[in-house]
């Protein structure tokens, strides 16, 4: 986990952020808020932030779903670059750290695209999957909650994509471990497992990419 990019030079990785970085006051506040919780590094980075926002515009995405919200950072840089029409389904478990993404969200003005769901996230997608004109129906997908899950959110998240649609998975180089042969506890060996499953995966267009702690960034066919 890291609310950084990892693996760049010190210098390199502040030159990027002087000179890409357009965090807005709200979000900066957020983070700076969320640096006071001890979990703070479950946050994405802020080039992350700006990065999703960007593919939620390119893609254009009115229907997007994310798993793991946490204090909502990542929440709200994708609502935030939703058009109003837009609708993000929100799935956490965590009542305290959602009280504060939702302060930031009707902060925004963003509360009216945002539908949060507090349970466990697998059964979140089932009771969408369960609505047959929820499947095939998103443009987006994030999956960022817990790594021994991964594989279940991703077949499911792909049921809910249309095609074309993205999903973009987090923290697939965990800290490195994914690259260590000497390291399979459960989480890092979800996370190989799954990163191994969508290289040869044929419905699937894949990308792994080097921010933060490694997004894969996976288009539905
Ligand atoms: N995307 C967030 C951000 O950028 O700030 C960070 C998400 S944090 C890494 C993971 C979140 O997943 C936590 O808020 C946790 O409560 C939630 N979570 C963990 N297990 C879960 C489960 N089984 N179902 C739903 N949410 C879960
Ligand atoms: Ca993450």
């Amino acid at each position: 986990m890291s609310s950084k990019t990892l693996f760049l030079f010190e210098d390199l990785y502040d030159y990027m952020k002087a000179a890409s970085l357009r965090e807005s006051d709200i979000l900066c506040r957020l983070r700076e808020e969320t640096l006071r919780d001890p979990m703070h590094m479950m946050q994405i980075s802020p080039e992350q932030g700006q990065f999703m926002s960007l593919l939620i515009k390119i893609l254009a995405a009115e229907r997007a779903v994310e798993i793991g919200v946490y204090t909502g950072y990542s929440s709200l840089c994708v609502a935030m670059a939703m058009p109003n029409q837009g609708k993000l389904m929100a799935c956490d478990m965590s009542e305290e750290w959602t009280s504060v993404a939702r302060r930031y969200w009707k902060e925004a003005g963003v509360s009216s695209k945002i539908d949060l769901y507090l349970a466990p996230a697998i059964q979140t997608l089932d009771g969408l999957l369960a609505r047959r004109e929820e499947r095939g129906a998103y443009d987006f997908a994030f999956v960022d909650a817990d790594k021994e899950n991964y594989d279940g959110y991703y077949e499911r998240c792909l049921e809910l994509l249309r095609p074309g649609g993205l999903m973009a998975i987090d923290n697939v180089f965990w800290g490195g471990n994914v690259a260590n042969p000497e390291i399979s506890d459960r989480e890092t060996n979800a996370i190989r497992t799954l990163n191994e499953k969508i290289r040869m995966d044929a419905r699937v267009d894949p990308s792994m990419i080097p921010i933060g702690d490694g997004l894969m960034l996976v288009r539905k066919r």
